[in-house]
């Protein structure tokens, strides 16, 4: 049976849907800044961090292609500085490998230089690496120049979900898996939530429910001005004698026609190496976020 704590006829202040990063993020942050605030989150899975947020890439990005200006880049900038602050602080592995932006063709080139503009105006301290800079540097990879951008690195992000979580409940936050939200009713004193487990009632909630979350604003009957066309993308890992054939993560020009970053080599936090991905429209959403690596 499920027991939360009630306050005055609520089962909290806030109720949050879905235990992956977003949502305990936001439990974290809420009950560091209001402290006394009760705060529940309920999440489907019988783990936290079982959908995207563990079949991830698991890069912290510096915000290179963002629009200059844009919330998007000020974000990213702000947001990979608060991560590795995190991570250092709270022991969860992380590392500065910083990454590559390679041009193999001479037609490339142009596009390489607006994007290294891009970098200066995103204040990322980009450095220019010419073929023979970048033969010195990553000896395995062949190209004509590139770009480096220091402050890119990877991390372990369900480590630092659990870490949030701790620090969360530490602070009183109550965490309930296995409940899967079924139904939402707002009336003007809160908001009622049906789940598979039983019904929990708040003054307010929010909803991090990632690839569900348009499935969620239905339910609340919320106008939505998009849709979610899931996309699978498929990487391959190198076998552990490739380990450490490169130092940064690697990457190419992107191909200003496609909406992707393009194939690319990433360390992981494990240790090992993956090449990807490519693109497949995705038939299911459960299957797109779940079958990241493939062996090689
Ligand atoms: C292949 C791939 C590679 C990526 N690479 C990177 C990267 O390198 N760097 C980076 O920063 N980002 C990367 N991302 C994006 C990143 O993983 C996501 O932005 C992030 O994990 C989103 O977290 P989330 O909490 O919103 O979603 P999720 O982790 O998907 O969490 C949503 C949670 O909501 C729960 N939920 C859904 N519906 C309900 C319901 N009805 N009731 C209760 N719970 C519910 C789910 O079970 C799930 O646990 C990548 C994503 C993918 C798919």
């Amino acid at each position: 049976m499920t027991t939360v704590q009630h306050h005055r006829g609520y089962d909290a202040d806030v109720l949050i849907v879905g235990g992956g990063i977003v949502g305990v993020s936001t439990a974290t942050q809420l009950i560091e800044r209001h402290p006394g605030l009760s705060v529940l989150l309920l999440e489907k899975e019988a783990s936290l961090a079982a959908h995207q947020s563990s079949h991830n890439s698991g890069v912290i990005h510096a915000g290179v292609y963002y629009a200059p200006g844009s919330l998007k880049a000020e974000f990213c900038r702000r947001g990979a500085a608060a991560t590795y602050e995190f991570a250092r602080r709270h022991d969860v592995r992380v590392e500065q490998c910083g990454k590559l932006i390679v041009a193999t063709e001479h037609v490339e080139i142009e596009r390489l230089n607006a994007l290294y503009a891009r970098c200066e105006q995103n204040r990322l301290e980009p450095q220019m690496l010419d073929e023979a800079a970048l033969r010195e540097l990553e000896p395995r990879i062949a190209g004509r120049a590139a770009i480096r951008v220091a402050s890119s690195g990877i991390a372990d992000y369900p480590g630092m979900t659990m870490t949030m979580a701790r620090l969360a409940q530490e602070q009183g936050a109550q965490i309930l898996l296995n409940q899967r939200v079924d139904a939402l009713h707002e009336d003007e004193n809160g908001i009622t939530v049906e789940t598979s487990g039983g019904r929990f009632r708040a003054k307010h909630a929010i909803v991090c429910a990632g690839l569900m979350a348009d499935r969620l604003a239905k339910m609340c009957n919320v106008d939505l001005d998009f849709r979610i066309v899931p996309f699978r993308g498929e990487y391959y890992r190198l076998p552990a004698s490739k380990n450490d054939i490169v130092k940064h993560l690697i990457y190419p020009v992107p191909d200003p026609e496609l909406p992707f970053l393009g194939v690319h080599l990433t360390r992981m936090i494990g240790g090992y190496i993956t090449v990807g991905p490519n693109a497949v429209l995705a038939l299911a959403r459960a299957g797109c976020d779940g079958g990241r690596q493939h062996g090689a």
